[in-house]
Protein backbone atom coordinates (compact mmCIF):
# COMPACT_ATOMS: atom_id res chain seq x y z
CA UNK A 1 0.00 0.00 0.00
CA UNK A 2 2.95 2.46 1.11
CA UNK A 3 4.55 3.86 -2.13
CA UNK A 4 7.86 4.75 0.09
CA UNK A 5 10.85 2.42 -0.42
CA UNK A 6 11.63 2.31 3.01
CA UNK A 7 8.62 1.11 4.45
CA UNK A 8 7.49 -2.51 4.30
CA UNK A 9 3.99 -3.23 3.90
CA UNK A 10 2.35 -4.37 7.07
CA UNK A 11 -0.74 -3.09 9.06
CA UNK A 12 1.00 -0.99 11.20
CA UNK A 13 0.09 2.91 12.23
CA UNK A 14 1.28 4.18 8.49
CA UNK A 15 -0.83 2.06 6.84
CA UNK A 16 -4.00 2.91 9.02
CA UNK A 17 -3.80 6.56 8.31
CA UNK A 18 -2.57 5.90 4.62
CA UNK A 19 -6.03 4.45 4.22
CA UNK A 20 -7.94 6.98 5.91
CA UNK A 21 -5.87 9.90 3.18
CA UNK A 22 -7.92 7.33 0.95
CA UNK A 23 -11.51 7.99 2.31
CA UNK A 24 -11.19 11.60 2.27
CA UNK A 25 -9.49 11.60 -1.55
CA UNK A 26 -13.25 11.98 -3.50
CA UNK A 27 -14.05 14.56 -1.39
CA UNK A 28 -11.28 17.11 -2.00
CA UNK A 29 -12.14 18.51 -5.62
CA UNK A 30 -9.44 20.04 -7.11
CA UNK A 31 -6.76 20.06 -3.77
CA UNK A 32 -6.91 16.04 -4.73
CA UNK A 33 -3.83 17.09 -7.13
CA UNK A 34 -2.01 18.12 -4.00
CA UNK A 35 -3.07 14.71 -1.68
CA UNK A 36 0.45 12.94 -2.41
CA UNK A 37 2.55 15.22 -0.28
CA UNK A 38 0.14 14.16 2.94
CA UNK A 39 1.25 10.25 1.53
CA UNK A 40 5.21 10.91 2.14
CA UNK A 41 6.58 12.53 5.17
CA UNK A 42 8.79 16.08 4.42
CA UNK A 43 11.46 14.59 6.72
CA UNK A 44 12.45 11.64 9.00
CA UNK A 45 15.28 11.61 11.06
CA UNK A 46 16.71 8.58 12.55
CA UNK A 47 19.33 8.55 15.31
CA UNK A 48 21.39 6.20 17.54
CA UNK A 49 21.35 7.07 20.88
CA UNK A 50 24.22 5.70 22.83
CA UNK A 51 23.98 6.11 26.68
CA UNK A 52 26.57 4.54 29.71
CA UNK A 53 24.21 3.01 32.05
CA UNK A 54 24.35 2.77 35.47
CA UNK A 55 26.46 -0.33 35.98
CA UNK A 56 28.98 1.74 33.52
CA UNK A 57 27.94 -0.76 30.51
CA UNK A 58 26.98 1.09 27.27
CA UNK A 59 23.59 0.95 25.55
CA UNK A 60 22.63 1.69 21.96
CA UNK A 61 18.68 3.03 21.52
CA UNK A 62 17.52 3.78 18.28
CA UNK A 63 15.84 7.17 18.41
CA UNK A 64 13.22 9.13 15.37
CA UNK A 65 11.89 12.09 14.67
CA UNK A 66 9.93 12.62 11.83
CA UNK A 67 8.24 15.95 10.71
CA UNK A 68 5.49 14.69 8.13
CA UNK A 69 4.33 18.48 6.92
CA UNK A 70 4.94 21.84 7.55
CA UNK A 71 2.66 23.40 5.17
CA UNK A 72 0.77 25.09 8.09
CA UNK A 73 3.41 26.19 10.26
CA UNK A 74 6.34 24.41 12.27
CA UNK A 75 6.14 20.90 13.31
CA UNK A 76 4.43 19.86 16.46
CA UNK A 77 3.66 16.51 18.34
CA UNK A 78 5.16 14.71 21.42
CA UNK A 79 7.87 12.28 21.61
CA UNK A 80 7.15 8.64 22.43
CA UNK A 81 9.18 6.17 24.89
CA UNK A 82 8.08 2.70 24.42
CA UNK A 83 9.35 -0.70 23.51
CA UNK A 84 7.41 -1.08 20.17
CA UNK A 85 8.37 2.32 19.07
CA UNK A 86 9.67 2.29 14.55
CA UNK A 87 9.70 4.21 11.81
CA UNK A 88 6.44 2.93 10.84
CA UNK A 89 4.58 3.96 14.20
CA UNK A 90 6.90 7.28 14.68
CA UNK A 91 5.86 8.31 10.90
CA UNK A 92 1.67 7.47 11.45
CA UNK A 93 1.56 9.22 14.66
CA UNK A 94 3.39 12.02 13.02
CA UNK A 95 0.87 12.64 10.15
CA UNK A 96 -1.95 12.03 12.83
CA UNK A 97 -0.27 15.30 14.32
CA UNK A 98 -0.69 17.27 11.06
CA UNK A 99 -4.49 16.69 10.48
CA UNK A 100 -5.45 17.36 13.96
CA UNK A 101 -3.30 20.75 14.36
CA UNK A 102 -5.22 21.44 10.93
CA UNK A 103 -8.27 20.29 12.77
CA UNK A 104 -8.16 22.68 15.24
CA UNK A 105 -7.27 25.06 12.70
CA UNK A 106 -4.00 25.74 15.14
CA UNK A 107 -0.52 26.93 13.18
CA UNK A 108 1.34 23.96 13.22
CA UNK A 109 2.33 21.20 11.02
CA UNK A 110 2.87 17.44 12.35
CA UNK A 111 5.26 15.63 13.83
CA UNK A 112 6.50 13.06 16.08
CA UNK A 113 9.19 11.62 18.03
CA UNK A 114 9.95 8.44 20.30
CA UNK A 115 12.78 6.05 21.36
CA UNK A 116 12.73 2.23 20.78
CA UNK A 117 13.06 1.69 25.33
CA UNK A 118 10.95 0.65 27.74
CA UNK A 119 11.62 3.77 30.39
CA UNK A 120 10.43 1.75 33.48
CA UNK A 121 13.66 -0.51 32.96
CA UNK A 122 15.64 2.74 33.43
CA UNK A 123 16.60 4.25 36.75
CA UNK A 124 16.09 8.36 36.64
CA UNK A 125 19.39 8.79 35.48
CA UNK A 126 19.84 6.38 32.70
CA UNK A 127 15.82 8.25 31.93
CA UNK A 128 18.08 11.86 32.03
CA UNK A 129 21.04 10.90 30.01
CA UNK A 130 18.39 8.84 27.77
CA UNK A 131 16.63 12.32 26.76
CA UNK A 132 19.57 14.35 27.23
CA UNK A 133 21.10 12.18 23.95
CA UNK A 134 18.47 11.74 22.06
CA UNK A 135 17.52 15.91 22.77
CA UNK A 136 20.95 16.68 21.45
CA UNK A 137 20.95 13.90 18.16
CA UNK A 138 17.74 15.57 16.74
CA UNK A 139 18.50 19.31 18.09
CA UNK A 140 19.57 20.38 14.55
CA UNK A 141 15.73 20.27 13.43
CA UNK A 142 13.78 21.39 16.56
CA UNK A 143 13.34 24.63 17.47
CA UNK A 144 10.63 26.89 19.02
CA UNK A 145 9.98 27.85 14.86
CA UNK A 146 10.83 24.33 13.24
CA UNK A 147 9.31 22.14 15.34
CA UNK A 148 8.42 21.83 18.62
CA UNK A 149 7.97 18.59 20.62
CA UNK A 150 5.69 17.39 23.87
CA UNK A 151 5.13 14.53 26.07
CA UNK A 152 3.37 11.37 24.71
CA UNK A 153 3.16 7.84 26.06
CA UNK A 154 6.27 7.26 28.35
CA UNK A 155 7.21 10.71 28.37
CA UNK A 156 5.97 13.57 30.68
CA UNK A 157 6.75 17.33 32.18
CA UNK A 158 10.21 16.15 33.56
CA UNK A 159 11.23 14.71 30.70
CA UNK A 160 10.19 17.87 28.50
CA UNK A 161 12.31 19.93 31.11
CA UNK A 162 15.45 17.87 30.18
CA UNK A 163 14.43 18.62 26.58
CA UNK A 164 14.77 22.06 27.26
CA UNK A 165 17.66 22.61 28.95
CA UNK A 166 19.62 20.56 26.89
CA UNK A 167 18.61 22.27 23.43
CA UNK A 168 19.57 25.56 25.68
CA UNK A 169 22.82 24.49 26.62
CA UNK A 170 23.37 24.30 22.93
CA UNK A 171 22.40 27.41 22.14
CA UNK A 172 23.37 29.69 24.74
CA UNK A 173 20.77 30.74 26.36
CA UNK A 174 17.44 29.32 27.71
CA UNK A 175 14.90 28.33 24.83
CA UNK A 176 11.30 28.22 26.55
CA UNK A 177 9.44 27.54 23.47
CA UNK A 178 11.26 24.45 22.10
CA UNK A 179 9.07 22.14 23.76
CA UNK A 180 5.72 21.96 25.21
CA UNK A 181 4.02 20.49 28.71
CA UNK A 182 6.68 21.90 30.34
CA UNK A 183 6.73 21.63 34.80
CA UNK A 184 4.83 24.86 35.64
CA UNK A 185 7.72 26.36 37.04
CA UNK A 186 9.49 26.20 33.58
CA UNK A 187 7.65 27.49 31.77
CA UNK A 188 4.27 25.01 31.47
CA UNK A 189 0.84 26.01 31.41
CA UNK A 190 -1.82 25.16 33.88
CA UNK A 191 -4.19 22.53 32.30
CA UNK A 192 -1.77 20.55 30.16
CA UNK A 193 -1.77 17.79 32.31
CA UNK A 194 -5.34 17.36 32.20
CA UNK A 195 -5.80 18.69 28.85
CA UNK A 196 -6.43 15.82 26.59
CA UNK A 197 -8.70 14.06 28.80
CA UNK A 198 -10.45 16.97 29.33
CA UNK A 199 -10.86 17.26 25.59
CA UNK A 200 -12.07 13.32 25.04
CA UNK A 201 -14.59 14.54 27.99
CA UNK A 202 -15.62 17.58 25.87
CA UNK A 203 -16.23 16.35 22.66
CA UNK A 204 -17.79 12.78 23.89
CA UNK A 205 -20.17 15.23 25.62
CA UNK A 206 -21.46 17.27 22.51
CA UNK A 207 -21.79 13.93 20.80
CA UNK A 208 -23.74 12.65 23.41
CA UNK A 209 -25.67 14.91 23.07
CA UNK A 210 -26.10 14.94 19.17
CA UNK A 211 -27.23 11.28 19.11
CA UNK A 212 -29.47 11.40 22.35
CA UNK A 213 -27.38 9.33 24.94
CA UNK A 214 -27.86 10.94 28.62
CA UNK A 215 -24.43 11.18 30.19
CA UNK A 216 -26.31 9.82 33.56
CA UNK A 217 -25.96 6.45 34.26
CA UNK A 218 -24.06 6.02 30.97
CA UNK A 219 -22.10 2.82 31.34
CA UNK A 220 -18.49 3.67 30.30
CA UNK A 221 -15.26 1.69 30.08
CA UNK A 222 -11.73 3.02 29.71
CA UNK A 223 -8.70 0.93 28.23
CA UNK A 224 -5.47 3.14 29.46
CA UNK A 225 -5.54 4.52 33.01
CA UNK A 226 -2.71 7.24 32.16
CA UNK A 227 -2.70 10.76 32.15
CA UNK A 228 -5.35 10.52 28.97
CA UNK A 229 -7.90 8.08 30.50
CA UNK A 230 -8.24 8.81 34.08
CA UNK A 231 -8.67 12.51 33.90
CA UNK A 232 -11.44 11.64 31.49
CA UNK A 233 -12.87 8.70 33.40
CA UNK A 234 -12.95 11.39 36.07
CA UNK A 235 -14.90 13.76 34.34
CA UNK A 236 -17.09 11.35 32.97
CA UNK A 237 -17.59 10.25 37.02
CA UNK A 238 -18.50 14.24 37.75
CA UNK A 239 -20.96 13.63 34.83
CA UNK A 240 -22.92 11.11 36.84
CA UNK A 241 -21.61 8.18 34.40
CA UNK A 242 -20.78 4.95 35.57
CA UNK A 243 -16.89 3.34 35.08
CA UNK A 244 -18.15 0.32 34.36
CA UNK A 245 -14.27 -1.49 33.23
CA UNK A 246 -10.74 -0.05 33.18
CA UNK A 247 -7.53 -1.62 32.03
CA UNK A 248 -4.64 -0.52 32.35
CA UNK A 249 -0.48 -2.84 31.92
CA UNK A 250 -1.87 -4.26 35.51
CA UNK A 251 -4.69 -5.76 34.21
CA UNK A 252 -8.55 -5.25 33.93
CA UNK A 253 -11.42 -4.30 35.81
CA UNK A 254 -14.99 -4.71 36.20
CA UNK A 255 -17.89 -3.42 38.27
CA UNK A 256 -21.37 -3.49 36.40
CA UNK A 257 -22.70 -0.98 39.12
CA UNK A 258 -19.75 1.86 38.50
CA UNK A 259 -16.42 2.17 40.36
CA UNK A 260 -16.47 4.46 43.02
CA UNK A 261 -13.62 6.52 41.92
CA UNK A 262 -12.72 8.47 45.10
CA UNK A 263 -11.96 4.95 46.24
CA UNK A 264 -10.03 3.82 42.78
CA UNK A 265 -7.81 7.13 43.41
CA UNK A 266 -6.65 6.20 46.52
CA UNK A 267 -5.62 2.74 45.31
CA UNK A 268 -3.58 3.93 42.15
CA UNK A 269 -2.07 6.15 44.50
CA UNK A 270 -0.66 3.42 46.73
CA UNK A 271 -0.43 1.10 43.78
CA UNK A 272 1.06 1.30 39.83
CA UNK A 273 -2.51 0.39 38.13
CA UNK A 274 -5.94 -0.94 38.64
CA UNK A 275 -4.72 -4.35 39.97
CA UNK A 276 -5.91 -5.62 42.58
CA UNK A 277 -8.63 -2.71 43.49
CA UNK A 278 -11.12 -3.96 46.11
CA UNK A 279 -14.31 -2.11 44.37
CA UNK A 280 -14.17 -4.46 41.09
CA UNK A 281 -13.44 -7.73 39.72
CA UNK A 282 -10.57 -9.04 38.15
CA UNK A 283 -11.90 -9.61 34.59
CA UNK A 284 -8.99 -11.01 31.48
CA UNK A 285 -8.03 -8.39 29.43
CA UNK A 286 -9.56 -10.02 26.45
CA UNK A 287 -13.49 -9.97 28.22
CA UNK A 288 -12.57 -6.32 28.46
CA UNK A 289 -13.80 -5.48 25.11
CA UNK A 290 -17.36 -8.01 25.48
CA UNK A 291 -18.43 -6.07 28.74
CA UNK A 292 -21.67 -4.00 28.91
CA UNK A 293 -21.27 -0.56 28.10
CA UNK A 294 -22.77 2.63 26.56
CA UNK A 295 -19.24 4.60 25.96
CA UNK A 296 -15.72 2.94 25.19
CA UNK A 297 -12.42 5.10 25.79
CA UNK A 298 -9.40 3.35 24.22
CA UNK A 299 -6.63 5.76 25.57
CA UNK A 300 -3.74 3.39 25.19
CA UNK A 301 -2.43 2.51 21.98
CA UNK A 302 -2.71 2.24 18.62
CA UNK A 303 -4.31 -1.17 16.58
CA UNK A 304 -6.54 -2.11 19.75
CA UNK A 305 -10.28 -2.00 18.40
CA UNK A 306 -9.85 -5.09 15.47
CA UNK A 307 -12.77 -6.21 13.32
CA UNK A 308 -13.45 -9.11 15.76
CA UNK A 309 -13.56 -7.11 18.56
CA UNK A 310 -15.54 -4.31 16.49
CA UNK A 311 -18.02 -7.23 15.89
CA UNK A 312 -18.75 -7.89 19.31
CA UNK A 313 -18.96 -4.45 21.17
CA UNK A 314 -21.37 -3.09 22.76
CA UNK A 315 -20.61 0.24 22.73
CA UNK A 316 -22.85 3.05 21.22
CA UNK A 317 -19.71 6.08 21.09
CA UNK A 318 -16.02 4.91 21.36
CA UNK A 319 -13.96 8.18 22.02
CA UNK A 320 -10.37 7.83 21.04
CA UNK A 321 -8.30 8.86 24.05
CA UNK A 322 -5.39 7.30 22.29
CA UNK A 323 -4.15 8.02 18.50
CA UNK A 324 -4.98 5.29 16.06
CA UNK A 325 -6.85 2.77 18.21
CA UNK A 326 -9.00 1.83 15.34
CA UNK A 327 -8.07 -0.28 12.39
CA UNK A 328 -9.87 0.74 9.17
CA UNK A 329 -11.95 -2.73 8.51
CA UNK A 330 -12.85 -2.49 12.36
CA UNK A 331 -13.97 0.88 11.45
CA UNK A 332 -16.29 -0.23 8.85
CA UNK A 333 -18.29 -3.09 10.99
CA UNK A 334 -19.28 -0.08 13.60
CA UNK A 335 -20.51 1.94 11.38
CA UNK A 336 -22.35 -0.38 9.41
CA UNK A 337 -23.64 -1.56 13.39
CA UNK A 338 -24.66 2.22 13.59
CA UNK A 339 -21.86 2.96 16.59
CA UNK A 340 -20.18 6.67 16.42
CA UNK A 341 -16.73 7.75 16.59
CA UNK A 342 -15.24 10.33 17.91
CA UNK A 343 -11.80 10.57 15.68
CA UNK A 344 -8.47 10.87 17.56
CA UNK A 345 -7.95 13.79 15.44
CA UNK A 346 -10.19 15.61 17.18
CA UNK A 347 -10.95 13.61 20.04
CA UNK A 348 -7.46 13.40 21.76
CA UNK A 349 -6.19 17.30 20.55
CA UNK A 350 -7.18 18.92 23.72
CA UNK A 351 -3.21 18.35 24.36
CA UNK A 352 -1.87 19.71 21.94
CA UNK A 353 -4.39 22.79 22.22
CA UNK A 354 -3.29 23.68 25.49
CA UNK A 355 0.40 22.54 23.94
CA UNK A 356 -0.34 25.98 21.99
CA UNK A 357 -1.80 28.01 24.25
CA UNK A 358 1.57 27.04 26.29
CA UNK A 359 3.45 28.13 23.31
CA UNK A 360 2.09 30.91 22.91
CA UNK A 361 2.48 32.16 26.67
CA UNK A 362 5.97 31.47 26.60
CA UNK A 363 6.15 33.73 23.84
CA UNK A 364 4.33 36.20 25.11
CA UNK A 365 5.73 35.81 28.76
CA UNK A 366 2.35 36.21 30.29
CA UNK A 367 0.57 33.36 31.42
CA UNK A 368 -2.94 32.77 31.99
CA UNK A 369 -5.24 31.58 35.14
CA UNK A 370 -5.92 27.25 34.71
CA UNK A 371 -9.79 28.75 34.76
CA UNK A 372 -8.84 30.98 31.32
CA UNK A 373 -6.81 27.87 29.48
CA UNK A 374 -9.61 25.77 30.58
CA UNK A 375 -12.15 28.22 29.12
CA UNK A 376 -10.26 28.86 25.77
CA UNK A 377 -9.47 25.26 25.26
CA UNK A 378 -13.48 24.34 25.93
CA UNK A 379 -14.47 26.84 23.52
CA UNK A 380 -12.09 26.13 20.43
CA UNK A 381 -13.33 21.93 20.83
CA UNK A 382 -16.44 23.02 21.07
CA UNK A 383 -15.99 24.85 17.60
CA UNK A 384 -14.09 22.05 16.16
CA UNK A 385 -16.09 18.74 17.19
CA UNK A 386 -19.42 20.76 15.72
CA UNK A 387 -17.66 21.75 12.40
CA UNK A 388 -16.98 18.30 12.10
CA UNK A 389 -20.46 17.32 13.14
CA UNK A 390 -21.76 19.64 10.47
CA UNK A 391 -19.25 18.66 7.70
CA UNK A 392 -20.42 14.85 8.42
CA UNK A 393 -23.66 15.67 7.95
CA UNK A 394 -23.66 17.84 4.89
CA UNK A 395 -21.12 15.38 2.99
CA UNK A 396 -23.09 12.20 4.16
CA UNK A 397 -20.00 10.84 5.64
CA UNK A 398 -18.71 9.54 9.25
CA UNK A 399 -16.66 11.77 11.94
CA UNK A 400 -12.94 10.84 10.84
CA UNK A 401 -13.80 11.30 7.34
CA UNK A 402 -15.39 14.51 7.48
CA UNK A 403 -12.32 15.79 10.37
CA UNK A 404 -10.21 14.77 7.43
CA UNK A 405 -12.12 16.85 4.71
CA UNK A 406 -11.59 19.90 7.22
CA UNK A 407 -8.29 19.01 7.69
CA UNK A 408 -6.78 18.43 4.26
CA UNK A 409 -8.56 21.40 2.50
CA UNK A 410 -6.64 23.79 5.06
CA UNK A 411 -3.11 21.45 4.56
CA UNK A 412 -3.55 20.89 0.70
CA UNK A 413 -5.02 25.12 0.25
CA UNK A 414 -2.00 25.75 2.41
CA UNK A 415 0.76 23.54 0.12
CA UNK A 416 -1.33 25.17 -3.25
CA UNK A 417 -0.37 28.80 -2.09
CA UNK A 418 2.96 28.23 -0.75
CA UNK A 419 3.66 25.92 -4.36
CA UNK A 420 6.08 23.78 -5.47
CA UNK A 421 9.94 25.11 -4.60
CA UNK A 422 11.73 26.14 -7.05
CA UNK A 423 8.57 26.56 -9.46
N1 LIG B 1 1.30 13.67 22.18
C1 LIG B 1 0.10 14.44 22.15
C2 LIG B 1 -0.72 14.09 20.93
O1 LIG B 1 -0.61 12.99 20.41
C3 LIG B 1 0.35 15.93 22.33
C4 LIG B 1 1.20 16.58 21.28
C5 LIG B 1 1.55 18.02 21.60
O2 LIG B 1 1.13 18.56 22.61
O3 LIG B 1 2.29 18.59 20.79
O4 LIG B 1 -1.55 14.83 20.49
Amino acid sequence: MSNLSYIDDSNGAWQTYLAQVDRVAPYLDHLEEYIDTLKRPKRALIVDVPIVMDDGSIRHFEGYRVQHNLSRGPGKGGIRYHPDVDLNEVMGLSAWMTIKTAVMNLPFGGAKGGVRVDPRTLSARELERLTRRYTSEISHIIGPQKDIPAPDVGTNPRVMGWIMDTYSSGQGHTVMGVVTGKPIHLGGSLGRVKATGRGVFITGQQVAEKIQLPLKDAKVAVQGFGNVGSEAAYLFADAQSKIVAIQDHTGTVHNPEGMDVEALKLHLEQHQGVAGFAGAKEISNDEFWLVDMDILIPAALEGQITPERAQNLTAKLVLEGANGPTYPAAEDILLERGVTIVPDVICNAGGVTVSYFEWVQGMANFFWSEEEVNQRLDALMIKAIHDVWQTAEDKVCSLRTAAYILACDRILKARQDRGIFPG
